[in-house]
């Protein structure tokens, strides 16, 4: 038998959740994929062969086992849960080297941990902290010089991800927005109804590629352009005049050229750039 046929013939995720009592913890984000039609969706959207992969909450595995049937070189993954651990150690028996288990934190291992690079990450994420883990990520790949990362395709909640594609002028557009767009290109690739989930969550969720830029999209000092974003946003709707006051309010959008009654949905990531720029002149 080779690889795939011996996935196929293990328990079904289902039977393995119930054998082993896995009863899901809401404190660490589990909603389970069961369906390994969905997962093999997934990592066929994430064109995950020949990939090196980090996986983040394999939980039982259903994205897991998708991922070496599409022909995924190798996956490290990092699960908080022992008892998701104890789940994978029958695919870790079949796939050998190719799989790392990692029972750890996702958000306390850096990404250097995990050279060679370039690698992908992947993964249905822990709702809770879907946002810090990517925010985190797309910093590191843009302050060091070593992490390579090619792509991150990763389920969330379809607000979430409403939220990190948004443009300008939208209402969902924010912080994060530009964020994501100063250091990425992002798109949806698919939305996926609760009822494909265990227990359901209460949200749709939605299935995102993120392909970091190797620079910024607009050349800024990244510090000063989140500083500048979060004053803005934070008071999304006071004019900038306002909400940038502690910073040189008038005066400073005066020399960046801007409208000192526009609010922060009026402006571009570009925008923001230039406005940090002149922040950085002054
Ligand atoms: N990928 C699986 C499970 C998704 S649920 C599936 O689709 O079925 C999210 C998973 O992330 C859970 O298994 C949970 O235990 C794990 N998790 C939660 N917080 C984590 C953290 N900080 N680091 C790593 N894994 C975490």
């Amino acid at each position: 038998m080779d690889i795939n046929e011996k996935i196929i013939s293990l328990p079904t995720i289902r039977e393995l959740i119930q054998n082993s009592k896995l009863l899901p913890k809401k404190s660490l984000g589990q909603n389970f994929i069961l369906d390994l039609n969905i997962t093999n969706k997934i990592a066929q959207l994430a064109q995950c062969s020949h990939k090196d992969i980090i996986e983040i909450g394999p939980g039982p595995g259903s994205l897991t086992r998708s991922m070496f049937i599409e022909g995924a070189r190798s996956i490290i993954a990092i699960e908080k849960d022992k008892r998701s651990i104890n789940c994978l150690n029958s695919l870790k028996d079949i796939c050998g080297d190719k799989l790392i288990l990692i029972n750890g934190d996702a958000l306390k291992l850096p990404l250097d941990n995990f050279a060679p690079f370039p690698k992908s990450i992947i993964g249905n994420l822990p709702y809770n902290i879907s946002s810090r883990l990517l925010t985190s990520w797309l910093k590191q790949i843009h302050y060091s010089q070593f992490i390579f990362i090619e792509n991150i395709t990763i389920t969330i909640q379809k607000e979430l991800a409403d939220r990190m594609v948004s443009l300008n002028g939208n209402k969902k557009y924010g912080r994060l927005s530009v964020f994501i767009d100063l250091l990425s290109n992002t798109h949806k690739l698919l939305e996926l109804t609760p009822s494909v989930f265990y227990p359901e969550p209460k949200v749709f969720s939605s299935v995102v590629s993120i392909n970091p830029l190797k620079k910024p999209r607009y050349e800024v000092n990244l510090k000063t352009f989140e500083k500048i974003t979060m004053l803005a946003f934070g008071q999304r709707r006071k004019m900038l005049r306002t909400s940038l006051k502690s910073i040189g309010g008038s005066e400073l959008l005066r020399k960046a050229d801007i409208d000192e009654t526009m609010r922060p949905e009026n402006l571009s990531t570009k925008d923001f750039c230039n406005l940090s720029n002149t922040y950085d002149q002054l």
